[in-house]
């Protein structure tokens, strides 16, 4: 056996000893960094080692200080854990090590990113033929779509930015509702286009159609964006598409949806209700290592117009060799990157039609499980309207809550993270992983009780 195969083979009996134990750990880390840092050895080593005994050491240091995000009772955040056929998928992309720059450089992404693409479309109701490019994540999902809305409408008003820039020219009006997630501000920022005017949204986060139709006849001619969301990060509430798209296209403006996590109720007939009317946007974002569960990291760009992508993130280079018909890196902000499209493609093809909407239908019947033993503890009450994968409780007043939180994490069965929604602390929780088992809400929600009982 050379170095190399007795390195892999050693991550590969950490790795199933690791998956292995999701089943009964303590989801938090048991380790602080200060800790892992005494594990590893801080002094930078004079010479070479061998490349198993590196892996090992690392493996075993970092063990204790591992967060079971994989974990069936994690709830934090948005955080998905990782398909079967993603995770394996993801072994073969570091190995293979393609860079997914140009179709010429590597067929094999090409042809994977291109099938893909075109499942992601037909899952998620989106336009045949939108551009999809594959980000980091929803931010720069997020920042991708912005970019090419940016460049689209300055364009229709006769400003050039990819050979001008911003300065000079016709100021970009932005509107988001109230409670966009902040991922849209940073993108913003990133795209020099500042702080968004806030459109009033509703007491689950919608975004009100009557604010934003005034919002937009109050502005005049100027170039404008419009950026709604598919699933609020506290709510789960989706926007009024339907009521809103159409008024922000008679005014001319670019409509953005964020969707994250949200888009994915698309792909599920019992749920494809939520997105009535989303696919009249000119662009989406979402993430395919939330709600589709391939490892980190992997957003999704969707974009209508194939060639405003293109014009914002497209480029030229004398020593690339570029296809007429355009290329990956033509649709993201990065140039050599990692091959994320083959995780995507593995998670789909193993799951397939049924299994995607199968998926998302699980996530949300354990969000209502959860809502529903919420309701029936004592001084707990659930905050939001239970649509999708996401539920806010509170238990009595903010001090109780932050204590029942304390408790749950010190527990260590769940991880749950707190928040402050509408003015209130909450206890928020997030279905977003493949692997939750009915078994696994009945020990979160026992967790919760025993946090409660005398907090
Ligand atoms: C998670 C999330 C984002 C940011 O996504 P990243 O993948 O973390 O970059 C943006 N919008 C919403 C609604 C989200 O849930």
């Amino acid at each position: 056996m050379d170095a190399r195969e007795a390195a892999l083979r050693q991550a590969h009996g950490h790795a199933l000893r690791w998956l292995a134990s999701l089943e009964d750990r303590r989801v938090p880390a048991r380790a602080s960094v200060e800790e892992i840092v005494r594990a590893l050895g801080p002094e930078l080593p004079g010479g070479p080692s061998p490349p198993a005994d590196v892996v090992d050491l690392l493996a075993t240091a970092c063990e204790p200080g591992l967060t079971a995000f994989p974990s069936g009772r994690f709830y934090g955040f948005v955080v998905g854990g990782t398909e079967p056929a993603a995770l394996a998928a993801d072994w073969l992309v570091s190995a293979w090590d393609q860079n997914s720059v140009m179709r010429a450089a590597s067929p094999a992404y090409a042809a994977v990113e291109e099938v893909a693409a075109a499942w992601l479309l037909d899952l998620l109701g989106l336009p045949d033929g939108s551009a999809v490019g594959f980000t980091t994540g929803a931010t720069m999902a997020n920042f991708t779509c912005l970019a090419a809305g940016r460049d689209a409408v300055l364009r229709r008003a006769g400003w050039n930015v990819a050979r001008d820039g911003l300065t000079g020219g016709p100021a970009v009006r932005v509107l988001a509702g109230e409670d966009r997630h902040m991922a849209v501000d940073l993108a913003l920022r990133y795209l020099g286009l500042g702080q968004p005017e806030l459109v009033a949204a509703d007491g689950q986060g919608r975004i009100e159609p009557a604010a934003l139709r005034d919002a937009l006849a109050s502005g005049g001619q100027r170039p404008t964006l419009v950026v709604l969301q598919a699933g609020d990060i506290h709510s789960g509430a989706f926007d009024p598409f339907t009521e809103t798209i159409g008024a922000a296209r008679e005014a001319d403006a670019w409509v953005h949806v964020d969707g994250a996590f949200g888009l994915w109720a698309a792909c599920s007939p019992s749920y494809a209700h939520l997105t009535a009317g989303c696919a009249d946007a000119d662009s989406w974002a979402t993430d395919a290592h939330k709600t589709l569960n391939v490892p980190y990291d992997c957003g999704l760009a969707v974009v209508r117009d194939p060639s405003a992508v293109r014009a914002a993130m497209g480029l030229r280079g004398d020593y690339l060799i570029q296809h007429e018909q355009g290329d990956p890196i033509d649709k993201v902000p990065e140039l050599s990157r990692r091959g994320r499209a083959f995780t995507v493609w593995a998670a789909l093809r193993s799951l397939g039609r049924s299994g995607v909407a199968e998926l998302v239908e699980r996530l949300c019947r354990h969000a209502a499980a959860f809502a529903a033993g919420i309701a029936r503890t004592e001084g707990a009450s659930v905050l939001n309207d239970v649509v999708f994968t996401q539920v806010c409780a509170e238990f009595g007043d903010d001090a109780r809550t932050e204590r029942v939180l304390a408790r749950l994490l010190d527990d260590g069965t769940t991880w749950i993270s707190g928040s402050t929604w509408r003015g209130r602390r909450v206890m928020r929780i997030s279905v977003s992983n493949w692997s939750t088992t009915d078994e696994d809400v009945a020990r979160a929600l026992d967790a919760i009780r025993r946090a409660c009982a005398d907090a």
